[in-house]
């Protein structure tokens, strides 16, 4: 339940003003570290939305396009009503389906700060999206989790190995978050960048298939063509980027992984 209380402080003349709608409930909430934002954005998650990209992530994609949100020293910290503020102001052109989306980053990295958050969020009737790589578990990513409306959940490799090579750590526990959210039935979309010698496998897709094809709570997959936009900013970071030889995905092969999609699933898109 939201509380507004009126709170007073003390001006630069000493005199009070006073604070309007300042919400009790988030007055201690730890400050979150944001890297930038997105209005209206059109890819992550239904309808028009606000996108939240975090800072720090445990995963180090290889492809990763964002990889100044990785280290989690960076970021602006924030406090938690000032992105209310900004979700509430843009409410009217979220219309029925939008809302705000947390992507980043690996926004479950900062859990306990986002769960006041999206308390108030949810208060404010605003739909909410989290874009995740699974691959963090606590107790506040399951608070966290419960609070969400829809998971992007991404898969970046169904075997093992692969997984590893691509984003040097492994999959367990991205496909554990998996069995949670549909066992705690939990709306999710499974994100695959498809990678071409790396994640474009067909024995690889085809035994993801297997393996979700009875989950009920996956609506839909989509299919990200592995792009190279974020290239430049691994020269201003001084990082090499490994990926340099790696050319786009061609119609065909974009088609061949939405076709074995298909195969276990009835809402396949190429995002
Ligand atoms: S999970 Fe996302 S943000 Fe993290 S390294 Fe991979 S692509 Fe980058």
């Amino acid at each position: 339940m939201k509380r507004n209380i009126t709170k007073y402080r003390k001006n630069d003349k000493n005199s009070f003003i006073q604070m309007n709608n300042f919400q009790f409930s988030t007055l201690n909430s730890p400050l979150l570290k944001i890297h930038s934002y997105e209005s209206m954005g059109t890819f992550d998650g239904p309808g028009l939305r606000l996108v939240v990209f975090m800072q720090g992530c445990n995963f180090r994609c290889l492809y990763c396009a964002n990889p100044d949100t990785i280290d989690s020293k960076g970021g602006k910290e924030t406090e938690v009503e000032e992105i209310v503020r900004m979700a509430v102001s843009q409410k009217a052109f979220f219309g029925k389906k939008g809302g705000i989306t947390f992507s980043g980053g690996e926004p479950t990295f900062q859990a306990k700060a986002l769960i006041p958050l999206f308390k108030r969020l949810k208060e404010e009737g605003i739909h909410i999206c989290l874009d995740s790589n699974g691959g963090i578990w606590n107790k506040e990513v399951e608070e966290l989790l419960s609070l969400t409306d829809l998971v992007l959940l991404d898969i970046k490799e169904f075997n093992p190995a692969r997984h590893l090579t691509l984003t040097e750590r492994d999959n367990k526990q991205t496909l554990a978050t998996a069995a949670w959210l549909e066992s705690h039935q939990k709306p999710m979309w499974l994100r695959y960048v498809l990678v071409p010698g790396y994640s474009d496998f067909e024995e690889d897709i085809i035994a993801l298939g297997e393996y979700f094809k009875n989950y009920r709570m996956i609506q839909r997959i989509e299919i990200l063509p592995y792009h190279t936009l974020g290239v430049h900013k691994y020269e201003s970071l001084g990082k090499p980027y490994l990926l340099q030889n790696i050319k786009e995905n061609t119609i065909e092969q974009l088609d061949r992984a939405r076709e074995l999609f298909s195969r276990y699933f009835p809402v396949v898109y190429v995002n």
